[in-house]
């Protein structure tokens, strides 16, 4: 065998190599960016052999209203293949982050959902918002990664199936209930709410992280007093000092209601972390709404 004809034998055997590497070890990889993102594609991806679902950012980081990309970020970004976002203007970087992975495959989860509150990008905090996020996820998953769009369209299927049955249960145990008023902390449930038909009559802080001032909470206070509201939510990610000076001062319960921008994130656990959450913000909603 000539010098030729040896180095030809090897680089078939290195491509061969190759092919079978990137066949088994190198998944599809979906990179979603926040945590709604991440339960609703492992439900759409489910047990696809050969796609990998990962998050972005931490499952405890929660909304990424003016998050910064670090250059940790941007390395994982360059590796993935699918970056499925919320969109709606939630993920600010988007546009940097698409200019500087230009072969990532974007998935927009919002796309086509008309925003009822302009400029809010809360969309799956409602049921139907995440019913209709699946749906898009699922449909541009299947544009992405065409070999397996029959696998995402029927996994997407069986999750909207679920999240059905859960809409249909939270109506049968909220549309009877007389008071309806509530007051929230950060604009994460107008869509959520307007699904539900609850009265938000007032947003003690409008970005998290943000405490109202002495006169903002004056007002807040003022005005729980004379709607008599009952109900006054709280977020487990945020902080909640001023929801207590307000519960302090009127007497009004204070109760947690989840958008589900954390949880774990092991994906067994992680892929019905949204029912579940939905399910104890139910009871809470009852339970503080009820008597
Ligand atoms: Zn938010």
């Amino acid at each position: 065998m000539t010098t030729k004809h040896l180095k030809h034998t090897a680089a078939i055997a290195a491509l061969s190599l190759l092919s079978v590497w990137s066949a088994s070890a190198k998944p599809l990889e979906i990179l979603t960016s926040f945590y709604p993102m991440y339960v609703s594609a492992l439900n759409v991806v489910g047990d696809t052999p050969g796609v990998a679902v990962a998050c972005l950012t931490e499952p405890f980081v929660g909304c990424l209203h003016d998050y910064q990309l670090t250059p940790g970020d941007m390395k994982i970004l360059v590796k993935a293949d699918i970056f499925v976002a919320n969109g709606a203007g939630m993920e600010a970087f988007l546009g940097k982050a698409l200019k500087q992975a230009p072969s990532l495959k974007l998935v927009d989860a919002s796309e086509g959902i008309p925003l009822a509150f302009e400029g809010n990008p809360h969309i799956w905090v409602s049921i139907s918002g995440a019913i209709g996020q699946v749906k898009n996820i699922a449909r541009g998953l299947a544009v992405a990664d065409p070999a397996h769009a029959e696998q995402y369209q029927k996994n997407a299927a069986a999750y909207v199936a679920k999240l059905e049955a859960l809409r249909g249960e939270m109506h049968a145990a909220l549309d009877g209930i007389k008071n309806r008023d509530i007051m929230t902390f950060h604009e994460a449930f107008p869509y959520f709410s307007r699904e539900f038909q609850l009265n938000i009559v007032g947003v003690v802080e409008r970005e998290p992280g943000s405490e109202p001032n002495a006169k903002e909470l004056a007002g807040t206070i003022e005005s729980v007093k004379k709607r008599n509201v009952r109900a006054l939510f709280a977020e487990p990610q945020y902080p909640a000092k001023s929801a207590r000076v307000i519960e302090r001062e009127t007497g009004v319960r204070l109760s947690i209601l989840d958008p589900v921008v954390t949880g774990p994130r092991d994906p067994a656990q992680a892929r019905d972390f949204y029912l579940v959450a939905m399910r104890k913000n139910l009871d809470v909603l009852r339970r503080a709404l009820s008597e």
